[in-house]
């Protein structure tokens, strides 16, 4: 399988997609989101500066955030194609993305882009729920993204939490910075002819499986 670079905008299904594929196809799943909030839950002074600017809607530094990828791709095991969910996230992070790539002789990559519209997202926002143990997201409003016991996780039996951020007023925020940051990295990765876009509102198994054919070596 191709590795996956993920560009969409908050709520689209990234993480969705991203636990079917880890499930199905023995992909390694690097969500920086779930980094830093594991950074954040430690209570470190780190922690507690990157829960101010996520709580908020805000982003991460380019730099601090160039590092940590440059230290996750450095340990990854070759032998397992991966999924990046949440970076890059700007111009500059992919502009470093492409060179780190090259650094760790990373070839086989693809782009997806899951195309979602604001209230399509926040409709989902609203009802995410994710597992604090095994990150395993869930959503309330859909019939086959609910957990099987009400609020508990169907892997870890831990119970659900919402995230601080999905909130109405941080998501318009999110979705303003994604649209100002992130969305212009589609044209970077159009150029370069490795982009697929997907639609995100279609039934799910559907878009599972387009991925999967997008994903497959050819
Ligand atoms: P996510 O779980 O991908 O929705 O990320 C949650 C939050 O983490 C984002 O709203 C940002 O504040 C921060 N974040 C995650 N990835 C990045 C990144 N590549 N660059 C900057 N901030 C990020």
């Amino acid at each position: 399988m191709k590795n996956i670079i993920f560009i969409a905008p908050p709520a689209a299904g990234k993480g969705t997609v991203s636990d079917f594929l880890v499930s199905n196809y023995n992909y390694e799943h690097i969500s920086t989101g779930d980094l830093l909030r594991e950074e954040i839950k430690s209570g470190s002074s780190l922690g507690k500066e990157i829960d101010n600017i996520i709580s908020k809607g805000g982003l991460v530094s380019d730099e601090f955030m160039i590092k940590l990828m440059e230290e996750k791709l450095a340990k990854l095991d070759k032998n397992k194609a991966f999924i990046l969910d949440g970076f890059p996230r700007t111009i500059k992070q992919a502009e470093k993305l492409d060179e780190m790539l090259i650094t760790n002789k990373v070839t086989n990559n693809i782009v997806i882009y899951l195309d979602i519209s604001l209230d399509d997202a926040l409709g989902r926002v609203m009802g995410r729920v994710i597992c604090p143990k095994c990150k395993r997201s869930y959503n309330l409003t859909n019939e086959k993204l609910k957990p099987i016991k009400d609020n508990i996780c169907d892997n870890c039996g831990v119970e659900l939490e919402k995230r601080s951020d999905d909130t109405e007023e941080t998501f318009k925020v999110r979705f303003d910075s994604y649209l100002e940051n992130t969305r212009p990295i589609l044209d970077y990765y159009k150029d370069k002819g490795i982009l697929k876009w997907v639609d995100a509102t279609m039934n799910i198994d559907n878009m599972f499986q387009i991925i999967v054919n997008e994903a497959k070596n050819d």
